[in-house]
This record gives C-alpha cells, sequence and structure tokens, in this order.
C-alpha cells in the first residue's frame, strides 16, 4: 500500500473534522500482540462522502462505523474504506496490533538485566496506525482519551494526566487536541522521580534496572526542566499547555528523543551508565530544551503538512540551543553547534540531495522521514539565528507569539509565520525567506588580503561568492610570541556575489583574519593563504571557543572539499590539539580525525600511521592533566584507536583494571569498545565474548557482545555477521546496528571489496523492512571506505533500482556522495 500523498491528505482534511479518539490497549495479550480498540467521534463536511482511517493491524477483529459492521476482509493495506459519511459518525475499530522491535509502533524490549518487560509507542511520522485505528496526518488534530490494561505491577505514562490507575487498569484524561503522530504511551515497572515547577508536575522515568542512574542524573534534569520551562514562559505569551511534563527514558529508540506532548521520550543512553564528558551533559541539556520548545512548536502550532517540517524542527533547533546557552548551566552551547552541528548540515547542503529549509518538497509521507536531517535541523536554525540577529528579539517574539495566538491548537505554514513577522518588525521578510527558507545550498565567504613587508595587512576584502545576502562578522588578529592576539573585528553586510572591503581590520594593524567569526553566518570559509598558514601555527592560542570551533569546522570542510590533505589535517591535530581546552572540540576532532580522515580517506600502510597519529595525541591529552571531559574524550579514542604491541599491552592492562589514567575507570560502554578493537585485531576470540557476556549481562554486554562478533576478522564471523544483518526480523534495530558496526572494523582488503560489491546486490532487500532498518543497514552498514571505481558504480546500480523507498535511496545517495569525495580526496593527494 503507498504511504499517503500529500493530495489524499488534503482532501481529506477538507472532508473531516475530528472530534475525538478513544483508545483502550491491552497489554495482557502475550509477546506478540495487544489489543487496540478505537472508537473515534467525527464530522464530515459533505454527507454521503467516502474517505478511508488508516490502520495496520495484525488482525482486524471488528470495525462498526455508525451501527453499520463493516467487511474487515476489505482492509486494503493499511487502509479501510468508510462509505457514505454523515455529517456526525462513530467509527469503532477493534484490532490486535503486532509489537515492534525497530522501534516504529509499540516497540516491545526485555531488559536482558532482570528479564523485565517495556513498551513505549513511537507514532511519528507515520506510524500511529500501528497502535491505533486513526486518520494519520498532522493537521487533523484531536483530543485522545486513553484507557488501558496492563500487568498489576506496571507504571504508565502518556499525554494525558492519569485519572486512575486500579488493580492493572488505567485510565488518563482527554488530551488537549493533538496530532496523531505525538501519541505515546510509555509502560513497565518503571523507576520515577517526581517533582514540581510552577503549577506543572514533573516526572522522569526509566526501566527500573537503570534506577541508580535515574536517581543520579535527575537533580540535573530537572534542573535543566526547571531552567528551560521558565525561558520559556517568558518568551512566550501562552503559557505550557499539556498539563504534566513527564520525561521518559526508553531502550532501543530510534532518535534523540521525541517531543511527544506532556511525556517526551528520550533513548535511555542519556542517563549515562558511567562517567559523562561535560560535552555529553551539554547536549542533553540541548535536547531537553529542544524537546520542550516543541511544546509551542510542533505541537501547540503544528505544520499542516511534512514538507513544512522546519517550522518544528528549525524553531526548536534553534531555541534548544540558545535556551541551555541562556538559561542553565551550560553556557557554551554554541561552540557544539558551530564544531560539530553544522557540519552535519554543510555536509547535507552540499549534497546532491539537498532542498530549500522550507518546502521540502515531501509529496507523500514516505518521504517525509528523509527531511530530518542536517538542512532542517542544523541549517534551518543557523538561518533563523541569523534571522533573530537582523530583526531584534523583540519584533521575532512579537511575531511567534502572534503566530501561536492565531493558530492555537491549530495547523500552519510558511505564509503564516512569515506574516507573522513581517507585522511585527515591519521587515521585508519575504524577501528574506525567498533567499534563506526557499533556497538551496551553501556560500562561500573568501577572504582576499594584502599584507606590508611585515605581514600587516594592507587591504582586505571579504568576497561572498553564492547567491545569498550574509550578515558576518570578520576577526582580525595578530601572531604575537607564536600566539593569537584579537586585534578588532567588524561586521559586514555582503549582498549575493558582492565584494566587501573590511579597513577596520587594516586600520587596527591585524596581521591575518577570520571570515564568518562568531559563526553568525551559513556560509563556508575560505582564509587567504598567509592567514591560513598563521592559524596552522596558532590556533590553540586562538582565546574564543566559538573561533577555534570555527576553524575546526574549516580544516574539516577542507579535507571533505579535497584542498587539504588528510594528512595535513592530522598534523594540525598533533600539533593544536594537545592544548584544546573545550571538550566537544577534542571530541569532535578526534571523531572526525578517526572516522572519516583515517578511516575513509586513507589506506594500507597511509592508513596504520593516520591511526597513530590520533592515539598519540589522545595519550597526549591524557598525560596532560586537562579537565575530565577532555581526558574521557582522549581516553575513549585512545581506547578505539589502540595498535601495535606496546599499546595493546596497554589496552588489555586497562580492560583488566591495571594502569588506567589518574581519575577514570572503564565504564561497560568503553570496556566493549575495548574488547571490540581487539576483537577486530584478532586479540580476542568467541569465548572470551562469551565469558564477557555472562560477566556482567545487560544491555551494553549484549550490544557490545554483538559489535565484538561482527568484528572478528575470521571469514566464518564476517558470513555469521551478514547472515544475521540480511535476516528479516532476527534482532531488534539496536542489536541490528551493533552488528553493522562491529562488521567493517576487520577483514582482509580482497574480502572487504566482495562485501562492498555484495551489500549494493542485497540493500534493496531492506526497503521491505521499513523504513528503520533500511536506513540503519543503508547507513551504517554502507561501505564508507571502498571508493573504488567498481564499488562506486554498483552503488549507482543499486540506486537505479526503482523499488527503493524513498528513505534507502536517500541513504545511499547521500552515503555515495561521500564515497565519490573520497575518492577525490585520494586522487589528490594518494592514500
Ligand atoms: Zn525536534
Amino acid at each position: 500500500m503507498p504511504a499517503l500523498q500529500r493530495s489524499e491528505a488534503t482532501v481529506r482534511a477538507r472532508l473531516l473534522e475530528v472530534r475525538g479518539y478513544t483508545v483502550d490497549l491491552d497489554l495482557t495479550r502475550g509477546p506478540d500482540r495487544f489489543g487496540s480498540t478505537t472508537l473515534i467521534r467525527f464530522g464530515c463536511a459533505e454527507p454521503g462522502a467516502d474517505s478511508f482511517v488508516d490502520l495496520e493491524p495484525e488482525t482486524l477483529r471488528r470495525a462498526v462505523l455508525n451501527g453499520q459492521p463493516l467487511d474487515v476482509s476489505a482492509l486494503d493495506g493499511n487502509r479501510l474504506a468508510l462509505p457514505g459519511l454523515r455529517a456526525e459518525n462513530e467509527l469503532l475499530v477493534e484490532a490486535e496490533m503486532r509489537y515492534s522491535r525497530t522501534g516504529e509502533g509499540l516497540h516491545r524490549y526485555t531488559d536482558p538485566a532482570d528479564d523485565a518487560v517495556y513498551l513505549y509507542a513511537t507514532c511519528g511520522p507515520d506510524l500511529a496506525a500501528k497502535v491505533f485505528a486513526c486518520f494519520d496526518q498532522p493537521d487533523l488534530k484531536a483530543p485522545i482519551t486513553l484507557t488501558a490494561t496492563a500487568p498489576e505491577d506496571w507504571t504508565l505514562v502518556s499525554n494525558g494526566t492519569r485519572v486512575k490507575s486500579d488493580g492493572g487498569h488505567w485510565e488518563f484524561a482527554a488530551t488537549k487536541p493533538i496530532s496523531t503522530y505525538l501519541f505515546t504511551v510509555v509502560a513497565g515497572p518503571l523507576h520515577s522521580v517526581f517533582a514540581e515547577h510552577d503549577g506543572i508536575p514533573l516526572g522522569l522515568h526509566a526501566r527500573r534496572s537503570l534506577a541508580a542512574e535515574l536517581d543520579r542524573e535527575a537533580p540535573e534534569l530537572f534542573e535543566v526542566t526547571r531552567a528551560s520551562l521558565d525561558r520559556l514562559h517568558e518568551l512566550f505569551d501562552e503559557r505550557y499547555p499539556f498539563g504534566d511534563y513527564h520525561q521518559a527514558f526508553v531502550p532501543e529508540f530510534n532518535w534523540g528523543a521525541m517531543e511527544n506532548p506532556g511525556c517526551v521520550v528520550f533513548r535511555d543512553e542519556m542517563l549515562f551508565r558511567s562517567a559523562a564528558t561535560e560535552a555529553e551533559r551539554e547536549r542533553r541539556a540541548m535536547v531537553v530544551c529542544h524537546e520542550m520548545a516543541h511544546m509551542w512548536f510542533g505541537d501547540l502550532v503544528t505544520m499542516r503538512w511534512w514538507d513544512d517540517l522546519w517550522l518544528n524542527e528549525s524553531f526548536a533547533e534553534m531555541l534548544g540551543y540558545r535556551i541551555a546557552a541562556e538559561s542553565t548551566r551550560f553556557t557554551g552551547t554554541w561552540t557544539g553547534f558551530s564544531v560539530q552541528r553544522k557540519g552535519w548540515g554543510y555536509d547535507a547542503d552540499q549534497r546532491g540531495s539537498t532542498h530549500p529549509v522550507a518546502g521540502n518538497g515531501t509529496r507523500s509521507v514516505a518521504e517525509a522521514m528523509v527531511n530530518f536531517d542536517g538542512i532542517s535541523y542544523a541549517k534551518g536554525a543557523s538561518v533563523l539565528r541569523q534571522l533573530v540577529a537582523w530583526l531584534g528579539d523583540d519584533a521575532f517574539f512579537a511575531g511567534l507569539n502572534a503566530y501561536f495566538a492565531d493558530h492555537l491548537y491549530g495547523n500552519a505554514e510558511l505564509a503564516d509565520f512569515l506574516g507573522a513577522l513581517a507585522t511585527s518588525s515591519g521587515r521585508d521578510v519575504h524577501s528574506w525567506a525567498d533567499a534563506w527558507l526557499r533556497t538551496s545550498g551553501v556560500d562561500t565567504l573568501r577572504a582576499e588580503a594584502e599584507r606590508d613587508a611585515d605581514g600587516t595587512l594592507t587591504a582586505l576584502t571579504v568576497v561572498n561568492e553564492g547567491e545569498r545576502p550574509h550578515l558576518a562578522r570578520i576577526g582580525g588578529y595578530r601572531t604575537v610570541d607564536g600566539r593569537a592576539v584579537p586585534v578588532a573585528a567588524a561586521e559586514v553586510e555582503i549582498g549575493p556575489g558582492r565584494r566587501v572591503a573590511v579597513p577596520a581590520l587594516v586600520a587596527a594593524g591585524a596581521q591575518w583574519a577570520v571570515p564568518n567569526d562568531g559563526d553568525l553566518a551559513w556560509a563556508k570559509i575560505r582564509l587567504d593563504a598567509d592567514s591560513w598558514r598563521a592559524v596552522t601555527e596558532s590556533l590553540s592560542s586562538v582565546q574564543d571557543d566559538v573561533t577555534r570551533a570555527v576553524l575546526w569546522e574549516h580544516a574539516r570542510d577542507l579535507v571533505r572539499d579535497a584542498e587539504l590533505d588528510p594528512a595535513g589535517y592530522l598534523a594540525l591535530m598533533e600539533r593544536h590539539l594537545p592544548a584544546e581546552r573545550c571538550d566537544v572540540i577534542v571530541e569532535t576532532v578526534l571523531g572526525f580525525a578517526r572516522t572519516h580522515v583515517v578511516g575513509r580517506h586513507l589506506t594500507g600502510a597511509a592508513r596504520t600511521a593516520g591511526l597513530a597519529a590520533v592515539s598519540r595525541t589522545a595519550r597526549a591529552l591524557l598525560a596532560d592533566g586537562g579537565s575530565q571531559g577532555i581526558r574521557l574524550a582522549a581516553f575513549r579514542a585512545a581506547v578505539e584507536s589502540s595498535g601495535g604491541d606496546e599499546q595493546l599491552a596497554e589496552l588489555n592492562g586497562w580492560l583488566a583494571g591495571e594502569g588506567l589514567p589518574a581519575g577514570l575507570s572503564l565504564g561497560a560502554e568503553l570496556r566493549w569498545a575495548g574488547l571490540a578493537r581487539l576483537a577486530a585485531l584478532g586479540a580476542l576470540d568467541e569465548d572470551a565474548i562469551a565469558a564477557e557476556l555472562a560477566l556482567a549481562p545487560g544491555t551494553e554486554a549484549e550490544y557490545g557482545a554483538a559489535r565484538c562478533r561482527a568484528a572478528l576478522p575470521a571469514d566464518e564471523a564476517k558470513a555469521a555477521a551478514w547472515h544475521l544483518l540480511f535476516t528479516p526480523d532476527a534482532v531488534s534495530n539496536r542489536l541490528l546496528e551493533a552488528t553493522a558496526r562491529g562488521f567493517w572494523a576487520s577483514g582482509d582488503p580482497a574480502g572487504r571489496a566482495r562485501y562492498a560489491l555484495r551489500f549494493f546486490e542485497r540493500i534493496g532487500e531492506a526497503a521491505e523492512r521499513g523504513d528503520i532498518i533500511a536506513q540503519l543497514l543503508g547507513q551504517a552498514l554502507y561501505p564508507v571506505d571502498q571508493a573504488t571505481p567498481e564499488v562506486i558504480a554498483a552503488a549507482e546500480t543499486a540506486l537505479a533500482d526503482p523499488a527503493l523507498s524513498p528513505a534507502l535511496r536517500r541513504n545511499l545517495a547521500d552515503s555515495t556522495d561521500d564515497l565519490r569525495r573520497t575518492r577525490a580526496v585520494r586522487a589528490a593527494f594518494g592514500g
């Protein structure tokens, strides 16, 4: 059955008005199925018209429309026709649904730590029909009233406030009108912590085996939650509208988090099992703020259709970073945005699949999935940040408040947002939107300089080589005793294709210049050659964190564009990272160096040498006595990049608890990462993996063992992993991901090349296993380092298959773009 088309959704929205859903779930029917009975009351604007309801049952027991039974055998894929509607209708649907193991619909998880069972529902973007019968499109909002039967020792949380729980029977109050993709219920023997803030009841929930972690993390989570609520209440006229505010941490969740009104769901890795870096805490705080911002952007006012996904994600992303920086102790979130998040967006915006921020062209809901990407998040947020700088806070938030007031509990589109901003600001936001929201691609801001004999600038020009206007700061520096000293900065507005002189930096005696210093612009930068040389000599001495982040991101961009030798990037890392003070920069640079520069672009002896450079840098950071977060980030990289007899002996010592760097320990995840490294090097066997697994069973052990087994270099181990990866329903989404992650960690070159070709022969099959599995395999198993003409040709053949789902096609196309970049880097620099 094809996915819902926009044209169908438009017709249905014009026809129907949903009064409300009453959903009753029976969660006591065993490990495979649950009961789902839905009563939908809805109006129809054209009595006599036909429509259809969405549902994906295992078995459809009964469907009754206005007292008349419908023929259940008429269910066509995930649609049941509703003939001859009246002005007011009642539809009753009784069905049995399948539990999911892929995080799509009602996911069921058995905790390996204690065999307790947990469930949670993911309904976005078009999965609600796997849980209850509904009109599954964002602009048919309705109150949802949930009742459920569950084992007596379970706790349930959902969007609505709990009214009653008695002997396993649960009742929740009707929600405010919400879109179907925002429904959730979380169930199981949960461990919970409660609080209240400003009259709003707060709850934190996790599975029982994470009780200690939840208790440990609860104070910080509540602190961020309270600060974020306060700040949003300052910014918005409308108070938080959805009653209680629950935050549940669930296993095997596919995304970072999901903004279900009143009941946000997070992946439970965010309840850190072992020591976390400050960067990880900061990211988590940002996600807490992001999801809360969605209560307004997305939940209270929802995009009419998925082509305006940015109205949800770009705003939540921008506010997530901003609110965390403004109102929590994590004041440095924009550094992470610059060095980590924006790269995701720049990459996306330079691929063949790039699209405008607004109006991403989604025609069917199957295409909606592919736009949860670096453009809808990072680029959209960056562009909005520039808009706020241009309009000022007062006009921006006045516009937003008018927009909320006009569309409360309803839906909106780009034009509604622009209209509100135009009124509040009196500025020409429509031209701005045409340039920034309706186009795609990244502009380049290039600096051109002239200098006197002492190296001081005598002229500086910034050229906008792109098609959009930019507001950007240009930073001017001198190098004094080998250290970078800022001497001046100038804000410039540069129109498309224009050149702007920056005399202020010349007057201040600057020697070198950084375009987009402060990172307000969405643009690639190119420094003049002497400025870049100065950066390579003094990068770590630049005082400002965001400036260093911009320069490290720039270096990454140069590598991807085949303008900087991978060895040059590694040299920059070895020279400057040991003095780095910001853990998110350490983590990002070591990660990019190991997985991208070494793991993709280098081969053979150069790869071995490159990995050794990463390992040396990580060990230098460990020895250097930096912050706990920096040392932890370095320790992780040291574990993952260990090679050679001496380092392997050291790694074995760490695994035995000997010689650990001061103040650090191996948590379960890092322990398994170390074991996976040994497995890949052939220094661990199946018996040892089984023994480790038996030692401390649990979620991390299960994933770790799967990764280790796939990482074993032996032919039989690769064949077994491959078989598992391509057997539908063999394992859960997360175990599949762990197996795929381990697969390419070892293997002789000929074997890897063979599997790379086989990947493209088989990957089309994944489309039948749903979007999540297709994306997991398409991403985690893509042979990213096999940049040979044969493999690229095989990728192109696979992409020519018209049967690929939109999600899989996007994945393969994007990874193939990256593979071509690797080929270009190798052509330019060898390796
Ligand atoms: Zn979001």
